[in-house]
């Protein structure tokens, strides 16, 4: 295996050190063990167990950017074929968003919306009041209309996670326990004292990547989920206010939105909030506004049990967008990582174009955008 002998001599080496086993890490090991590379990932927890396991796994395009509807819309064609043949393998179901418009101006939103998505041959449905009524009876009365988004879904990301890294390990990839402390010329030192010996690192460990990378501009973004008990036929579709892009990609300052989520055993998830904050412990002030906001856009959620309540931290980046692709300063060194809310929709396509850039592959879409010198660049401007 790859790990060093007790003289400090390197016992194995391998072409490519994964740093992370989260759904991005996982991802990332198939692409480059299937292109025939030597793969070690190296995980200090469980694999899935971070911001993976936290996440709520809408699979969703989202059109912030140009940059940001190109990637989620790849990544999502990339889900489809990927779940195709064995949906339940992934939890997976095409649940479709609303996008829930309260008033006449959101509808307007809405119009807007459906104007970018066919722009971008996504299929979308706008909803007057009956139509919405009659596809979710369960929201409160006099919301004015919606947007459906129909080949949106969701997953059930550590169990994707695992799948990923199973595949992985069939093509080859070795998994280590460790926790990597530092990154050196030719591989990692892990806490243990042990280091593995790698060509080039890739960072894939999400809000942790300073911990290696102390320079990359990546903040910790806490959040909020409750599930609750089972209700099934309660909700049908993963349902989002509009307000949520604004709160969702505000750059300081706490938010909540509603975001709510059926899951197949007839349980709901309940998200979300968004805070810059480094401690895990439940704020139970931002989660009785993220509950009163849910149950005032379904109020039977107030009759429902909630079984559980946790946190996680998106990786966020100055610009809402991931760094994907080689670090402008460190030979060797790729990054895969800034995710924020949406790296389970992001890690298929994530991974197919690091591995595009490191086997010096023509990418599927254009690269550029994700390039971690953009924001390096505007770092060091700022300085
Ligand atoms: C509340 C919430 C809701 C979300 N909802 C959605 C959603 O609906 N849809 C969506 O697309 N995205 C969503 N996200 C975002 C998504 O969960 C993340 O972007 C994604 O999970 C990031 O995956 P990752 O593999 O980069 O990071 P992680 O899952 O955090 O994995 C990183 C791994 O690295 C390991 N690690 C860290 N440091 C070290 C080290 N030094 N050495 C070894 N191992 C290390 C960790 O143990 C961890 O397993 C949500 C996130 C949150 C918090």
């Amino acid at each position: 295996m790859s790990v060093i002998l007790s003289n400090g001599a390197f016992a194995m080496a391998f072409d490519v050190l994964i740093i992370g086993a989260g759904i991005v890490g996982a991802a990332c090991a198939v692409e480059l063990a299937t292109a025939g590379l030597r793969v070690a990932v190296i995980e200090c927890d469980t694999p899935g167990s971070g911001a993976t396991a936290a996440g709520m796994g809408h699979l969703v395009v989202m059109d912030d950017s140009e940059a940001q509807i190109a990637l989620t819309r790849y990544s999502q064609i990339l889900w489809h074929a990927l779940v195709q043949d064995e949906p339940e393998r992934y939890e997976y179901a095409r649940t479709g968003t609303i996008w829930l418009a309260a008033d006449e101006e959101e509808m307007q939103a809405v119009s807007q919306k459906q104007a970018l998505y066919t722009a971008h041959a996504i299929a979308s449905e706008v909803l007057d009041r009956v139509q919405l009524y009659a596809l979710e009876p369960h929201l409160r009365p006099g919301l004015t209309g919606g947007l459906l988004v129909p080949d949106d879904g969701v997953v059930y990301p550590p169990r994707c996670a695992m799948v990923l890294l199973e595949r992985a390990q069939q093509r080859g990839a070795t998994l280590l326990y460790g926790n990597v402390v530092q990154l050196l010329p030719d591989g990692v030192q892990l806490e243990s004292g042990e280091r593995v010996k790698g060509e080039a690192i890739v960072i894939a460990n999400g809000a942790r990547a300073r911990d290696l990378v102390p320079e990359m501009p990546i903040r910790p973004k806490k959040g909020h989920l409750v599930i609750t008990d089972r209700y099934p036929g309660l909700l049908h579709h993963q349902l989002v206010e509009l307000g949520y892009i604004k709160n969702a990609h505000a750059a300081s300052g706490d938010s909540v939105s509603f975001n709510v989520q059926p899951r197949g055993t007839g349980q709901i998830l309940i998200g979300s909030s968004r805070q810059f904050v480094d401690t895990s412990e439940i704020d139970y002030s931002i989660l009785g506004k993220m509950l009163r906001l849910a149950t005032s856009y379904l109020p039977d959620l107030a009759q429902c049990s909630c079984i559980r309540i946790w946190t996680g931290f998106r990786a966020a980046t100055p610009d809402g967008l991931p760094l994907i692709g080689p670090h402008p300063h460190r030979a060797g060194v790729w990054l895969a990582t800034g995710h924020e809310g949406l790296g389970i929709t992001t890690s298929l396509a994530t991974a197919r174009l690091l591995a595009a850039q490191m086997l010096a592959q023509p990418p599927e879409i254009p690269a550029e955008p994700y390039l971690p010198a953009r924001i390096f660049q505007e770092a060091t401007h700022h300085e």
